[in-house]
């Protein structure tokens, strides 16, 4: 059985994911960013909400939970940090749980908070990255180190090359413009941008990106090392 992953525009610039299984009825919401459109979007395609998945406590990923908790009685898996509200089961990463009878791994992503995790669906060839990485974009360090998060990408980078990611920020327009400032003669992120561009124009997400296209064009992933990179997410914070 396939899963099926809807992504729709939350807030200015965050997506809203919803990971359904149409044989269990279980339903999943990565983040929550906005209860109120997350509940639009479920009852629009007649699902009942079972689980909420936080990456971190920012308000623009866990702000919705006690709504959503209230409305469905879901159960709410996030990092062990105190901001994430309703949280009934904690993950610090490296542990894995069913949904609809798949594998969910837990890989603990540290850089743009300390307990930052990621959800990577082996089966299904995914993974919800929240604010870890972006297409040709990384997260800021508001409380991590370069090496950290350099890390936390190597991490990313090693999983198989066709694993879709799921960011959850439309920020791929403006990420390129930081790209092409500091990689400017790689051709794979000049087609990458290209596409991106034709997305947009076309009222389409840039999400979900893949591994093997981060690769290639990121330039917090060709940076190569955590220096460069600490040197290149310093450089972006001022673009
Ligand atoms: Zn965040
Ligand atoms: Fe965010």
């Amino acid at each position: 059985m396939t899963l099926e992953v809807a992504l729709f525009p939350c807030l200015s610039d965050n997506y809203g994911f919803l990971l359904h299984d149409a044989e269990t009825g279980a339903t999943a919401a990565i983040d929550t960013p906005d209860a109120r459109e997350i509940a639009a979007q479920c009852e629009a395609r007649g699902w009942q909400l079972t689980e909420i998945w936080n990456t971190h406590w920012h308000p623009d990923h866990a702000g919705g939970n006690v709504a959503l908790k209230r409305r469905y009685d879901c159960i709410v898996r996030g990092p062990e940090q105190d901001a994430i509200p309703a949280r009934d089961v904690t993950l610090s990463g490296g542990e894995s749980f069913e949904f609809a009878g798949r594998r969910v791994e837990v890989i603990h992503t540290p850089g743009h908070t300390d307990e930052h995790i990621i959800y990577h669906i082996p089966s299904a060839e995914l993974a919800f990255v929240g604010d870890t990485i972006f297409a040709l974009g990384c997260g800021r360090l508001f409380e991590g180190t370069p090496e950290q998060m350099w890390e936390s990408l190597s991490q990313i980078m090693a999983l198989p090359e066709a694993t879709k990611l799921y960011c959850a920020h439309e920020y791929t327009l403006s990420n390129a413009k930081f790209a092409v400032s500091v990689d400017g003669d790689n051709a794979d992120l000049l087609a990458a941008i290209k596409d991106a561009e034709a997305k947009r124009a076309a009222g389409e997400p840039t999400v979900p990106t893949t591994v093997a296209a981060e690769k290639r064009a990121n330039p917090f992933v060709t940076a190569g090392s955590a220096a460069e990179l600490g040197r290149r997410r310093a450089l972006k914070d001022k673009f």
